[in-house]
């Protein structure tokens, strides 16, 4: 498959190296880790080391959020969030059960039920990402968990990059239920492209808005898809010019310190304070939305 916009990427890149600024840059975050769910091809350990194995050989820090539900809270799931902090990762705070806010003191017991379990792992970092990425169904809800972080001495890690990784890797197991021996490559490709273009596209919107390079965010899932083709994943992203950087050197970015007024769309960072900036309607595409596009394109690659 050719890539229409690997041409226009090279000669931006070319265009920004001339001009000596500052290369765009990304930071890997993988949440719901560690999912010890069964799925086709590898144990959850192999999972894990698969995906630690490809973070190290391409010499990449990144952060885990944890969650102690789906094997999270075992011996084997601690020994699991134990190995990212062993290799140098950062463990980070996703909740317990993966939970919606909706009531506050459910949602902050949660928060610090997952806190008590990564207390004591190396790599314990005080960075909370939300579960769907939703701040909260309401105002007061939200205000009362950003308090709640504070207070904790914790910090949103918003995400500026989503990704689909976590449908791709839906369908890719579907798949591999129906036929062990199915043709990997589509998924390959297929994913590497996407996660490029969206990249593309949050680094487009993020120059409108703040006229410069941000130090990005970008959400992955520690599942099936990554521990199979993260290795490919950064090759390509470098490829692309993209430098990685480390998670407390992304979320160092000022563009992290300026919380939404509004009610989050759940779609990302850069997102949210475009439309309140009015560079993007209000009511712009929400990730339901964009979830029902992205199971077009899958359909029409065959996947
Ligand atoms: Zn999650």
């Amino acid at each position: 498959m050719v890539r229409p916009g690997a041409a226009g990427r090279s000669l931006l890149l070319a265009a920004f190296g001339a001009l000596g600024l500052a290369a765009q840059s990304l930071a890997l975050t993988f949440d719901d880790g560690p999912n010890r769910v069964r799925t086709p091809l590898l144990s959850p350990d192999q999972r894990n080391a698969a995906i630690l194995k490809a973070l190290k050989e391409a010499k990449v820090q990144a952060i885990v959020f944890a969650n102690g539900i789906d094997g999270g809270d075992t011996p084997e799931g601690r020994a699991a969030l134990a190995a990212w902090g062993e290799a140098g990762h950062r463990v980070g705070n996703h909740t317990y059960s993966h939970l919606r806010l909706a009531d506050l003191a459910a949602f902050e017991a949660d928060f610090q039920r997952c806190d008590a379990m990564i207390r004591g792992l190396p790599g314990y970092t005080r960075l909370f990402r939300f579960p769907y990425l939703k701040e909260g169904a309401t105002l007061e809800a939200r205000d009362g968990m950003r308090k709640a972080l504070a207070e904790a001495g914790y910090r949103d890690a918003q995400v500026t990059i989503p990704t689909f990784d976590w449908l791709i890797d839906e369908h890719l197991r579907t798949r591999l239920k129906a036929d062990p021996h199915a043709d990997l490559e589509p998924y390959r490709t297929y994913y590497v492209e996407d996660v490029l273009d969206q990249a593309d596209r949050a680094r487009a919107l993020a120059l409108r808005l703040t006229g410069r390079e941000v130090a990005h965010a970008m959400l992955l899932h520690h599942c099936l898809l990554n521990a199979l083709f993260l290795g490919d994943l950064i090759h390509a992203l470098r490829a692309n010019g993209w430098t990685l950087v480390g998670p407390l050197e992304a979320y160092a970015d000022p563009i992290y310190q300026q919380a939404p007024r509004t009610l989050d769309t759940g779609t990302s960072l850069l997102r949210t304070l475009a439309a309140e900036r009015g560079l993007i309607p209000a009511r712009a595409e929400g990730l339901e939305e964009a979830y029902a596009r992205e199971k077009v394109r899958l359909r029409e690659a065959g996947l």
